[in-house]
């Protein structure tokens, strides 16, 4: 599991850090002891593009050829729409799949079932943790505020908390979002709705829009201007940013080395980690 904050760990903490994985804004530590991947960050967004990248690089690794197509799941929060995601998961030889907007309560797996879980127990340490810091303040006759978890806590009611969540209830999740051959697994909610799906043309004009559910292909949301045709548009063919002109300084500026397209420069310097050597592989993982 990966946890992201923004505390930085000291050295007491026993992390390994991990520079090849890491930015100039994101630092990203492993501890081997509770097989937990702290991300440590100064980045304004929560999943930002970033952030999504690092996490990318961690979960795709080399899957071996004896292996079965493993499916990633993922919903359409900005930061993990990117071009270089589904590049990423193509490289490493695994099916994505975005869920459509709005429908990550009902199809999310990790939401069903293991978030639930794994927030209860992280909140009930965390009270448990407030109150006897309270109760022993109180004994000793000192009044202060309750100070942030450190590093070692964190990873620490993380990993107990994560512990909570069995692999029953993981394999559940996903029978429950229909993620299964058999229907009587479903939810009742999905089951309803592909015995009966609803008709697009149910839906008021305004959202009658084409929509493509593996997240794969862009759809474009506002058409170009009326009428107006470029002479030489063009379209980036690692990340599909269209450009309206092949001339045009942001295009070949997009195109240039180094600070160009995100997706070109991945392309050239990421290969998938070897499942061997991934961050949290060990015998007991799967
Ligand atoms: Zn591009």
């Amino acid at each position: 599991m990966a946890i992201i904050s923004k505390l930085s760990p000291s050295p007491g903490d026993n992390l390994t850090f991990h520079p090849e994985l890491s930015t100039s804004t994101s630092k990203v530590y492993f501890c081997e002891r509770k097989r937990v991947i702290f991300i440590s960050t100064t980045e304004k967004a929560w999943v930002g593009a970033k952030i999504n990248e690092i996490m990318m690089k961690i979960i795709c690794f080399k899957k071996p050829r004896s292996w079965p197509k493993i499916l990633t799941v993922y919903d359409g929060a900005p930061g993990q729409r990117n071009a270089s995601t589904r590049l990423m998961l193509r490289k490493s030889g695994r099916e994505g799949l975005i869920l459509a907007g709005g429908t990550s309560e009902r199809q999310q797996p990790n939401d069903k079932e293991i978030n639930l879980i794994f927030q209860t127990q992280m909140r009930k340490r965390v009270r448990e943790h407030v109150l006897n810091t309270r109760q022993a303040d109180h004994v000793a006759g000192i009044d202060h505020e309750v100070p942030n978890l450190t590093v070692r806590q964190l990873i620490d009611f993380s990993a107990d908390s994560l512990r909570c969540v069995s692999t029953e209830k993981c394999i559940n999740s996903f029978e429950k979002c229909g993620f299964a051959a058999e229907s009587d697994k479903w939810s009742t909610f999905i089951r309803d709705a592909v015995e009966n799906p609803p008709s697009i043309d149910d839906l008021p004009e305004e959202y009658q829009s084409a929509y493509d559910h593996t997240g794969l292909e862009p759809v474009p949301k506002r058409k170009s201007k009326k009428g107006k045709i470029y002479a030489y548009p063009f379209v980036c063919s690692y990340c599909n940013t269209e450009y309206t002109s092949k001339y045009s300084d942001s295009a070949k500026l997009h195109m240039a080395a180094e600070f160009g397209c995100p997706v070109k420069s991945l392309m050239k310097s990421w290969k998938p980690t070897p499942y061997r050597k991934a961050l949290f592989f060990d015998q007991n993982f799967f």
